[in-house]
């Protein structure tokens, strides 16, 4: 199976534990969650709207919201793929392992998390130190 994710959303998906925008994207979300915990899943990294967003009511015009919030989750996404190879196609298991070397600690996330709305009830940015 083939995912699309957007920079950020590699972080997002690891914090998940059922909150999100609507029922779709709840279950969307526990979809994609589930796929990229499993063997055989390639992952192609973006930093535009990808197989979460599509299943998000804030995606307008293919945008996060508008023009100036797309920018900031854009930035955010900008963040993570510095440190990706964006022309590669990742196995899910072996992206996520280095993924989690890279981002461990607040510090390592501060532009991404910093600002973000879920902060307070992410797993993800809960457990870093
Ligand atoms: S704090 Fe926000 S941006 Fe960071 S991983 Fe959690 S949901 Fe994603
Ligand atoms: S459209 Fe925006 S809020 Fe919705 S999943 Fe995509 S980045 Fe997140």
């Amino acid at each position: 199976m083939k995912l699309i994710l957007r920079g950020h959303h590699l972080l997002c998906l690891q914090g998940f534990q059922g909150y999100g925008y609507s029922d779709n994207f709840i279950k969307n979300m526990n979809y994609i969650n589930n796929l990229r915990k499993s063997k055989n899943t390639i992952i192609s990294i973006t930093n535009k709207a990808d197989d979460i967003c599509k299943c998000c009511p804030n995606l307008k015009n293919n945008l996060c919201e508008n023009e100036k919030q797309n920018a900031k989750i854009t930035k955010m996404d900008n963040e993570i793929i510095s440190k990706l190879d964006t022309s590669k196609k990742y196995d899910a298991q072996e992206l996520f392992n280095k993924i989690t070397t890279i981002f461990n600690s607040k510090e390592s996330v501060k532009y991404i998390c910093g600002s973000c709305g879920w902060h307070e009830k992410c797993l993800f940015y809960k457990k870093l130190k």
